[in-house]
């Protein structure tokens, strides 16, 4: 690794130490040449998979921006909070990232998003689905809200 101060084109670690549950090593280095110190951090590059639209052919880029937008508009005017909205698009992400396959439907994504929805907000839950279905008549509403009901029930009693 170059020093980022003079350039030169070697560093010695002087201290390694994992964080963030073992998925991070940081890394104390100290330039031989200028005496800087400065940290370097190491992660498993993991890419998420192209994502295939509904009409099963067009494909387009992951966009973590796009996630958020779409959940946020789902979560629009209830109490919560933006760190447990970051912190449900990590899971999302975390679990994309380990499938194996390079494609993955669009469907499966909103999956993902529903499931943490439905551990955020019952009605944030309820919006995203009304898209996610594209919900047309009320007694889809019904029929969705009865599901939720049997789930948090369910969730109650565990
Ligand atoms: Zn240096």
């Amino acid at each position: 690794m170059n020093c980022p101060y003079c350039g030169y084109r070697d560093s010695q670690v002087i201290d390694s130490r994992t964080s963030d549950e073992g998925t991070t090593v940081r890394r104390r280095r100290k330039c031989p040449k200028c005496d800087s110190r400065f940290t370097t951090y190491e992660k498993v590059a993991l890419s998420i998979p192209v994502l295939i639209k509904k009409d099963g052919l067009t494909r387009v880029p992951y966009s973590q921006e796009k996630l958020r937008n779409s959940m946020q508009l789902a979560l629009r005017k209830r109490p919560i909070k933006a760190d447990l909205l970051e912190e449900a698009i990590d899971r999302i992400e975390r679990n994309l990232k380990l499938r194996k396959e390079k494609e993955i439907s669009t469907k499966e994504v909103g999956k993902l998003v529903m499931g943490e929805l439905r551990k955020l907000d019952s009605v944030a839950y309820l919006r995203f689905a009304s898209v996610y279905f594209n919900y047309s008549k009320p007694e889809d509403f019904t029929e969705a809200l009865k599901k939720l009901g049997d789930v948090l029930e369910r969730e109650k009693s565990k």
